[in-house]
């Protein structure tokens, strides 16, 4: 009436909390950095801007290990230590470079104005540098590594997705090489990306389909009676057109995908079936693969094959690697410790191809060491492996487990071994692998008397004494 209404508004609420939206939208809650998509953004700016003498460099960090850190010290430490790799990666930086977390354990850097590639290679030795020192995170000192891959524009792209791709297929490269080192994409990284992906998909295919895949058996040799006292299952890859395929190559992809979960099912279950027609004391080894004891149900499965094949536990070995021991992994610990609860032999393959490989020995009392190959070729050589081997003898008979020399080619390296006091041996000298049905021949004619070597199963006349 006369008078006038006004109103008003306070913006800066509003303004801030808008703000903050674009902030979260940006950034990432835990370390703070630019998130996948600010990191896009600023390579789509800077990419119109490159040219040979002032390069554009993506680095994907992938750090090595880090499940193992949140799994066995749990989340709050996981955490922290990705917060403090984030600050320890934006010191490191030069100015006008970025640094993302794109995810998870992965993190990148977009470096501008490389003129040479040592550039890019300084910036990741003062990367591997703070990576590599120990942590303090929450009381625990962690140590960590990493995995990096390098995509240069406009050398390796110009578009966004190219220069992603690449980087991440150099990563993949990184970690395939066996993680912690760095590389730099070559365009052969991507023929061998699909060739790859095109063997999974077979693979995969071949798997659900049960035909295709069949398992071979090399027998193990006693070296004082010669009596064959078991076979290795090996499984083998029958291509259509590419004809066998190793398992060195096929069971890494299955064991990347998890595709190996079934694969080593169906191993287990046929190479039980096949043992129970041998004789009483041939016992059966199978491979497992450290991605089996992590799904949890191992010890269940191989229940359920003893269940179905009749085979006696006690005929059972299991053969692992020590990777399956390499994180304080409680669940592998515990499957280990069923399966051995209810009879079932583990034995230790490959022994010594790792690193510290003698304190496994402590973390779980193995039935079985078995020497790898690479010990066993120059066994003869003056300079040669027969010092190690007789450790490694000593250590398994101090621990009472026996031990077993892996592929034994020549009758010279089977006496070395013999004196050395190795147990028992496997190798191309008895023989090769072979599919079911030669082993089956092989065991019957065995029986009647063991031979010296698998091309003489057919004679009966035993052989005398440990000749
Ligand atoms: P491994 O367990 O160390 O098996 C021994 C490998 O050495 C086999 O290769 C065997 O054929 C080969 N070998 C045996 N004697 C000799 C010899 O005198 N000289 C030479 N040069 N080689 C010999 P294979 O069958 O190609 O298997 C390679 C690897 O693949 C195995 O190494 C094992 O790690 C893996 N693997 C095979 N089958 C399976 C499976 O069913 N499950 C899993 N998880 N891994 C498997
Ligand atoms: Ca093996
Ligand atoms: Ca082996």
């Amino acid at each position: 009436d006369g008078g006038w209404l006004a109103t008003h508004e306070d913006v800066t609420e509003r303004r801030r909390a808008e703000e903050r939206i674009t902030h979260l939208a940006h950034y990432d809650a835990l370390t703070d950095l630019p998130n996948r998509a600010l990191f896009h953004e600023e390579i789509r700016r800077e990419l119109p801007h490159v040219a040979p003498d002032s390069q554009l460099a993506v680095l994907y960090i992938d750090i090595d290990e880090f499940k193992g850190v949140n799994d066995s010290l749990g989340h709050m430490v996981g955490d922290e230590l990705l917060k403090s790799v984030a600050r320890t990666l934006s010191g490191v930086i030069g100015d006008g470079d970025f640094v993302a977390r794109l995810g998870g354990d992965e993190f990148a850097i977009v470096q501008t104005g490389v003129k040479s590639e040592a550039e890019v290679t300084d910036l990741v030795a003062r990367i591997y540098e703070v990576i590599r020192a120990p942590y303090q995170c929450l009381g625990h000192q962690v140590t960590t590594d990493a995995s990096i891959g390098i995509a240069l524009a406009p050398k390796d792209g110009t578009d966004l997705d190219q220069i992603m791709k690449n980087a991440d297929l150099a990563m993949y490269a990184a970690k395939s090489a066996g993680r912690r080192v760095f590389r730099f994409f070559e365009p052969a990284m991507d023929a061998d990306a699909r060739a790859r992906r095109e063997l999974e998909m077979e693979l995969r295919q071949t798997i659900a389909a049960e035909s295709g895949l069949e398992v071979h058996y090399q027998p193990c040799v006693d070296l004082r009676s010669n009596e064959i006292t078991g076979c290795e299952a090996l499984v083998r890859w029958r291509h259509p057109q590419r004809g066998m395929i190793s398992p060195a190559e096929f069971v890494p992809i299955a064991e990347e995908t998890g595709l190996i979960n079934q694969l080593g099912e169906w191993v287990l279950m046929t190479a039980c079936k096949e043992a129970v027609n041998w004789p009483d004391q041939v016992r059966l080894a199978v491979n497992v693969s450290p991605v089996q004891f992590r799904s949890g149900t191992l010890a269940l499965k191989v229940i359920a094959a003893l269940a179905s094949s009749g085979l006696s536990a006690s005929r059972l070995e299991l053969e692992i690697t020590e990777a399956v021991l390499i994180r304080d992994d409680e669940t592998a610990l515990a499957a280990l410790h069923q399966l051995r609860a209810i009879g079932i032999r583990i034995a230790l393959d490959d022994f010594g191809t790792g690193y510290s490989s003698l304190s496994y020995l402590k973390r779980f009392p193995f039935d079985k060491i078995k020497i790898d190959r690479c010990f066993v070729t120059d066994i003869a050589d003056p300079q040669g492996s027969a010092g190690i081997v007789e450790a490694v003898v000593n250590i398994a008979a101090e621990r009472s487990m026996t031990t077993t020399a892996e592929g034994v080619e020549t009758a010279q390296q089977q006496q070395l071994l013999r004196e050395l006091g190795c147990s028992e041996m496997q190798g191309y000298l008895f023989s090769p692998p072979k599919p079911a049905a030669q082993i089956r021949e092989l065991l019957a004619g065995h029986r009647r008397g063991p031979a010296a070597g698998a091309s003489t199963t057919r004679r009966r006349k035993p052989v005398a004494g440990a000749a």
